[in-house]
């Protein structure tokens, strides 16, 4: 029975090779995976509208009787036109086909028709074109129709047909989730929820469905991601005797705010603790979060421990190992920087003194988890916004010692059940303060008509003495957008000619690492006002003397991004703003960005980030590590979410490896659904 489940897709009848590919676009290659493939939404065709009531340009379905077809006409370009009226008490519908001879053939004028499809025309005139068309028999067998995800030339009616001849497969399906726990959640079995699902005879069907597909797919979800986390409960952390902090605050500028206090005492907690520590440092741009994670370094110095702290990009390492020298270097703490764009004799040289001890902090990228690190006695791991970091990643720099002890630190707050979900077991601190004499950064919103009064603007900012920040989302011309501001071309074609007298200079992620790092020396020293940018520089760069973003094709940003690169100004004493730029008409689009002018607060936009575009653009592209979901949204299921938490932590307890019979069937959803992301190790 399997076996018909793992069928290509493409000997599916009326398939074939061409479907097939744009099959393979919405991940579907097997007849399993197209029962998997569950409908986005129904159209109730009990809920029928008169024409004259029939919402404009949205998915929806007419109920009107046939009034006349007009014979098929040939037109330019070799293709056919046919048109057909229909009429009820209050309006007209006029129907269009194109290139679809057989659409009307068995339609018999004078009786009524279901019409599906997207109605334009005026208010007592609709029209439709190819709309999908039901008799009042078909109705009353079928009267929910489901809408599929689907992509172009392959419409969601053909998607719904392929479903409709593999769906009684449905019945070989073996039910992962064992009878025990449908009992005790009352869920229904897999094959029936299935065919529901897809072909439901009621609303309640589909509600009852989907609860159970949603609960399978979060237990799922859960038990792959506990099984991916190597670190257990039992194991002993590097131990470490407490020390006063004083003298470590006493030696900063300024003294530290009562939030980096708090989080530095818990942080001193877990380390002089036996289990490892697991804890996320939240905290919004600009709280200070280095400054703790310097105070966690300097007490596992004072142990006799080395500690190392991994930035998602080249940039940041850099500037972190700079602040961070700084900070320790009263101590005799040695920083030792190490990034893959390093050259060959200063990597020996760092390499040496890691693994001889003399470097009491490690600053790097990726290149820190390289097999070619030795730690002399690593005692702490700190990772700088978590977000980018897969589970995996954070496992293999957990690796690198005996269970160092993990900080890890992130600007995006997350919602504490997704932050369950992605970091189990982590405890957090929260930084809910930002150091004083901070002002929030003032948000515009414009449109590109106002750009050129905007660069005006920028001048007068920078004969003020001050520089910028102009972030543009690509750095290659797309065709597909034109309105897209490619970096390069905005360099050349806006930036420099409405500012030809003043130093602006480029950056994005094809330039070589020395040639970045160069570029934003330039910046710092102030030898550049201006700094065209991809958002390469989005985390973590600090200039204090910048005090405008902007922000172009601002609609292609989460909001959270988008308040990430705003957090890159104003960390001077100068007032500070930023600019969103959109030519974006569409309202939620526009909404989202006036909410981020409205809102100084990171949490806050957060959660309607979350809210209103799910987890994926949350946190940012697939770089969360975690698969893609078929039906549960963790943003909104997360009710169902902490129950799968629960039940999957039970079913791990028993049987760790999930390796029993009665977990099979579990296991391998597990497999499936981690397919995405790579084995699980
Ligand atoms: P983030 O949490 O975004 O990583 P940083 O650690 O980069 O924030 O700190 C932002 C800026 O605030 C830095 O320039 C840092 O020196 C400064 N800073 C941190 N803590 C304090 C404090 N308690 N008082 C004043 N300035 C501080
Ligand atoms: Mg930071």
């Amino acid at each position: 029975m399997d076996q018909e489940l793992n069928t290509d897709i493409q000997f599916i009848k009326g398939v074939g090779p061409k479907l097939g590919e744009k099959f393979a676009r919405l991940g579907i290659r097997t007849v399993g995976d197209l029962l998997d493939h569950y409908p986005r939404k129904y159209i109730d065709y009990t809920q029928a509208y008169p024409i004259s009531q029939a919402p404009f340009d949205i998915d929806c379905c007419v109920k009107a009787e046939l009034e006349k077809v007009e014979p098929a006409r040939r037109i330019p370009g070799g293709r056919t036109l046919q048109k057909a009226l229909a009429r009820d008490d209050w309006g007209f519908l006029t129907i269009t086909w194109f290139n679809n001879p057989y659409a009307a053939k068995k339609l018999v004028p004078g009786e009524t028709y279901f019409f599906e499809g997207r109605f334009g025309g005026n208010l007592t005139r609709r029209e439709v074109i190819n709309p999908l068309i039901r008799t009042q028999e078909e109705v009353d067998r079928q009267p929910l129709v489901a809408v599929y995800p689907a992509t172009e030339g392959l419409p969601s009616s053909v998607i719904g047909r392929c479903v409709g001849r593999v769906l009684p497969l449905a019945d070989t399906l073996e039910d992962p989730l064992p009878e025990e726990m449908r009992q005790r959640f009352r869920l229904p079995e897999k094959s029936w929820a299935v065919r529901a699902i897809h072909a439901p005879t009621q609303p309640q069907d589909v509600a009852q469905a989907r609860r159970r597909l949603i609960y399978e797919e979060l237990l799922t979800l859960q038990l792959g991601i506990f099984l991916m986390r190597g670190r257990s409960s039992k194991a002993t952390g590097a131990p470490m005797i407490g020390y006063d902090p004083a003298p470590f605050w006493e030696s900063l500028p300024f003294s530290p705010t009562q939030a980096q206090r708090r989080a530095a005492g818990e942080i001193f907690g877990d380390m002089t603790g036996r289990p490892p520590m697991n804890r996320l440092l939240q905290g919004d741009v600009g709280s200070g979060k280095t400054l703790v994670a310097a105070a966690a370094v300097w007490l596992a110095a004072r142990n006799g421990y080395q500690s190392t702290l991994m930035a998602p990009t080249e940039i940041l390492a850099r500037q972190h190992a700079e602040t961070l020298d700084k900070l320790l270097a009263p101590f005799g703490i040695a920083v030792v920087l190490l990034t893959g764009g390093m050259k060959a004799a200063e990597k020996r040289n760092a390499l040496a003194a890691i693994a001889d001890g003399r470097a009491g902090l490690v600053v790097g990228t990726h290149a820190v988890i390289s097999d070619k690190v030795t730690f002399s006695k690593l005692g702490l791991a700190v990772v700088d916004e978590q977000h980018r970091f897969g589970v995996r990643q954070r496992n293999l720099l957990a690796d690198k010692a005996h269970q160092p002890h993990l900080l890890v630190m992130s600007a995006t707050p997350i919602p504490r059940t997704l932050g369950l979900l992605l970091y189990g077991d982590l405890d957090i601190s929260i930084l809910d303060q930002l150091p004083p004499g901070r002002k929030p950064v003032k948000t515009w919103f414009i449109t590109g008509q106002k750009r050129r009064d905007l660069f005006g603007f920028l001048d007068k900012q920078i004969a003020a003495g001050h520089q910028a920040y102009i972030v543009c989302p690509a750095i290659e011309e797309n065709q597909q957008d034109e309105n897209l501001q490619a970096v390069t071309t905005y360099l050349e074609e806006v930036a420099r000619p409405l500012l030809p007298h003043r130093r602006i200079g480029l950056m994005h992620g094809k330039l070589k690492p020395q040639e970045k790092a160069a570029v934003m020396e330039e910046f710092k020293e102030g030898k550049l006002d201006i700094l065209v940018s991809t958002t390469v520089i989005e985390v973590g760069v600090d200039v204090p003397n910048a005090t405008v973003m902007v922000i172009e094709n601002a609609e292609r940003f989460g909001l959270s991004a988008l308040h990430q690169l705003r957090g890159r100004v104003g960390r001077g004493s100068a007032a500070a703003c930023c600019i969103l730029i959109s030519d974006n008409q569409n309202d939620s689009v526009r909404q989202r960005l006036h909410f981020l002018c409205q809102t100084p607060d990171g949490f806050a936009v957060a959660r309607y980030d979350l809210e209103t575009r799910g987890p994926g653009d949350f946190f940012g592209s697939a770089q969360h590590g975690l698969p893609s979901l078929h039906i549960a949204d963790l943003a909104t299921d997360t009710r169902v979410l902490s129950a799968a938490q629960s039940e999957a932590k039970q079913i791990l307890e028993e049987d760790p490896r999930l390796v029993l019979p009665q977990h099979q069937g579990l296991a391998d959803r597990v497999e499936r659904l981690f397919e995405s992301v790579g084995p699980l190790n």
